[in-house]
């Protein structure tokens, strides 16, 4: 099988499964919903009581108004009223809507702040996963696609649109149920009289048209839904990447302003504008025909239950005119045709988007449980391998996900303490991937390797990242402070950090900073904020590799920003750091090659020659070429 097949292997199914537009669950589930519900409730415990309050509380809210003016008209309406029972109904209502209103708007504002205490939970989970997942896979585009989703979700759907869902259907079933308890009371009060129309509204047969309009009614209103949710739910899925797409450019280069430097000098707010204008037209033009679809379907659903509360009307009208009930009851009966009406319809609507969201909610479940491959291992590493150690990669080969070829193809070597490693070769030869490979931020397809003889899968991953001091061609300054970068924590020993940044040569800027190493980097968030040259950064990033003194040092072109004397100087302390530790550094300047042990030569994704800077020179091969092609210009 191919290195490529073999991969997809393992990765496609998971994948898939993440695949939001593709496979995300169409079906609702119980069980996914207690979860969610759970999930929610996790940090929460209160949000879905009082969800379930709040709905109660909303759906016999406008009872108050319907019952009290009924008894109100009744009364008035009774030759023999009493007025001391009309001036205690009218203060009831009066009284009754006012709290009514503020209890429900107080629990309402409890329920938010519960939401907010709920979204903390998501977000961090989000978060968390984001860090531990696989990192081959978080370079996966369809895997960025469903996180980019799954953020945007955060405040209006999603996980979080749950509660507001859930508090809408109850509300709704709370309405319709109310107003059933009236519709029996309607049908019990009995028509007087031995006319024909008398006897037809005491008839079952008038129960019976009641409940067929109901149900047709009713009927028309959920097919309207389930295919408007259909609708919608096609929609989403088609503008979702382009609405992504949109906003990752809003935000990735409208806020960051680096990248308003080349925007600017290439001129290109134009090639932008065109990209942003025909995306939004691509997301616009799914939503307008939805739209347009979903307008048709509501005047289909409206219609039928429009023409039932008109009959409605009519039976309760005649029914009063045949002296079933009085003039209050008029009240109260076209009342609960009107919330039955706004009970069915909102039940439909709470139902479509509910299930339109679930689709989201398997899909955030599914991101969450995407399985982290690098979490399999269980072996502590010992401490003996901490003291001597030995690596061998045997015959590895890797291809980065959805990659037409390998980027290492059966790669085998050894290199173990002591040893300071030079890796080189021309660009996408495959250095960087060899130290990923090393690091485990990706695994092989094929092949192993293998510390002390123990394949490293399975070594705890925490435990085994610990063993690793890095500086990464593309190393990251996070928008912290100055010491918390170098530390990668927060509470940290000050004068360890000062030490390392003063041998990576940041001495004198260091003293330059009034806030020392609680300077704020980078203005993104702070005013005071303090930019860094490529330089700067690159020494930062070196001394968090020396502050983490871990007991391997990995650096992939640690000196590439530096100036020539800043770089010398480097060259030496690292020396001297790795002294009794292994290390492997890549770098295009074949003189750092002098200073190791051995040096490794890529080409094309092998590992064409290694050996010492003098056997390979007396060996006249690939590395003899790099060499000559560079002293040329020294020369
Ligand atoms: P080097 O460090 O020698 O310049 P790399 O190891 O970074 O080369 O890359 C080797 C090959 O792998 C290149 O062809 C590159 O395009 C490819 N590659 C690197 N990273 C990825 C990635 N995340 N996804 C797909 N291909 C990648």
């Amino acid at each position: 099988m191919s290195p490529t097949g073999n991969r997809m292997r393992w990765l496609r199914p998971e994948r898939s499964k993440n695949s939001s537009q593709k496979t995300a669950g169409k079906s609702f589930s119980f069980g996914m919903l207690k979860r969610a519900v759970g999930y929610l409730a996790k940090d929460a415990p209160g949000i879905f009581p009082m969800t379930l309050l709040v709905a109660a509380m909303q759906a016999a809210y406008p009872y108050i108004g319907i019952l009290l003016s009924a008894e109100i008209l009744t009364e008035l309406a009774d030759p023999g009223r009493d007025m001391e029972h009309l001036f205690f109904l009218a203060l009831a209502l009066v009284g009754l809507n006012f709290l009514g209103k503020r209890l429900i708007d107080f629990c309402s504002q409890v329920l938010e702040v519960m939401k907010y205490t709920a979204m903390k939970h998501v977000v961090r989970t989000v978060a968390e996963k984001a860090w531990k997942m696989d990192y081959a896979l978080s370079a996966d585009p369809e895997i960025n696609e469903t996180k980019e989703r799954i953020t945007h979700w955060f405040y209006g759907r999603g996980i979080m649109a749950l509660s507001r869902q859930l508090l809408n259907i109850f509300q709704a079933l709370l309405t319709i149920a109310i107003s059933a308890a009236l519709v029996v009371e309607f049908f019990r009060a009995r028509a007087v009289g031995e006319g024909g129309m008398a006897v037809f509204l005491n008839h079952w047969s008038a129960v019976a048209v009641f409940l067929v309009l109901m149900v047709f009614s009713i009927a028309c209103s959920i097919l309207s839904a389930a295919r408007g949710e259909k609708i919608y739910r096609e929609a989403d899925e088609a503008a979702g990447k382009p609405m992504n797409q949109m906003n990752h450019l809003l935000e990735s280069c409208f806020t960051q302003y680096q990248r308003g430097k080349d925007i600017r000098m290439f001129q290109a707010e134009g090639l932008f504008q065109d990209r942003l204008g025909k995306l939004q037209e691509e997301f616009a033009g799914y939503y307008g025909r939805a739209h347009q679809a979903s307008r048709i379907l509501r005047i289909l659903e409206q219609f039928p239950a429009r023409v039932f509360n008109l009959l409605v009307y009519l039976f309760v009208g005649l029914k009063a005119l045949y002296g079933a009930f009085g003039v209050g009851s008029i009240l109260k009966y076209t009342g609960m045709v009107a919330q039955i009406g706004n009970g069915i319809s909102r039940l439909c609507d709470s139902f479509r988007y509910f299930f339109q969201n679930f689709e989201n909610i398997n899909t955030f479940f599914q991101y969450l449980d995407m399985p982290n491959r690098t979490a399999d291992g269980d072996l502590p590493l010992p401490q003996e391998t901490l003291q001597d150690y030995e690596f061998e990669f045997r015959a590895v080969t890797f291809t980065y996900p959805g990659a037409a070829a390998p980027s290492l193809q059966n790669v085998s070597c050894r290199f173990r303490k002591g040893e300071k490693i030079a890796i080189v070769g021309r660009n996408g030869s495959g250095k960087t991937t060899f130290i990923k490979l090393l690091c485990r931020l990706c695994d092989p397809d094929q092949g192993e390797i293998l510390l002390n003889g123990v394949d490293i899968r399975r070594y705890k991953y925490e435990e085994y990242l610990k063993f690793f001091s890095t500086v990464f061609q593309d190393y990251q300054i996070f928008a912290f402070r100055l010491g918390e970068n170098v530390a990668a924590e927060s509470e940290y020993q000050e004068e360890r950090v000062k030490k390392a940044l003063e041998e990576a040569g940041f001495g004198e800027r260091l003293a330059s900073l009034e806030a020392g190493l609680h300077t704020q980097l980078f203005k993104r968030f702070s005013e005071e904020g303090v930019e860094l040259s490529g330089g700067e950064s690159q020494k930062v990033a070196i001394a968090r590799c020396l502050y983490k003194d871990a007991p391997y040092v990995v650096m992939d072109e640690p000196t590439a920003a530096l100036d020539p004397v800043a770089e010398a100087e480097i060259y030496q302390r690292m020396n001297r750091f790795t002294r009794d530790k292994g290390a492997i550094f890549i770098s295009h300047r074949l003189s750092s090659c002098c200073f190791c042990d051995r040096v490794f030569v890529f080409e094309k994704g092998q590992l064409v020659e290694q050996g010492s800077h003098g056997e390979l020179l007396a060996a006249e091969g690939r590395y003899r070429k790099l060499w000559d092609a560079q002293a040329r210009y020294y020369a």
